[in-house]
């Protein structure tokens, strides 16, 4: 998977205006999360598949889960870096602000309003 590596302390400001340039980034985002949707559900039926297997001992089948749930866990929280839509509106169209400390994605609105509630969160 792609590694996108963002500076630690600093929020990261999208800036794009021009509208047709918007709406074809909103066509990737949209097309960003129908992988991330089909990548998870790959994970939840790789997690049926262990936990209905006959042969193996129910510590195999434990121990196969564990790995199944990392994996999953590391690639939800490798896609939170991804901007493909607002963490708290899900707006898929506007720009984003990208908060380091939340490792997540905020619409202008969302994000100003979470500042006014906490600042020092939301620098
Ligand atoms: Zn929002």
């Amino acid at each position: 998977m792609m590694k996108i590596a963002y500076k630690k302390k600093r929020k990261v400001l999208q800036n794009l205006k021009n509208e047709r340039l918007k709406k074809i980034r909103q066509g990737y985002r949209i097309i960003l999360r129908l992988w991330y949707l089909e990548k998870l559900n790959e994970f939840y039926d790789n997690l049926n598949k262990v936990e209905n297997q006959k042969n193996i001992s129910y510590k195999e089948i434990m121990d196969k889960r564990i790995l199944i749930i990392r994996e999953k866990d590391r690639f939800i929280e490798e896609f939170r870096k991804f901007p493909i839509g607002c963490t708290i509106c899900a707006n898929q169209k506007s720009n984003l602000i990208y908060s380091p400390m939340h490792n997540s994605w905020f619409c202008p609105s969302c994000y100003k309003i979470s500042r006014e509630h906490n600042s020092g969160k939301f620098p």
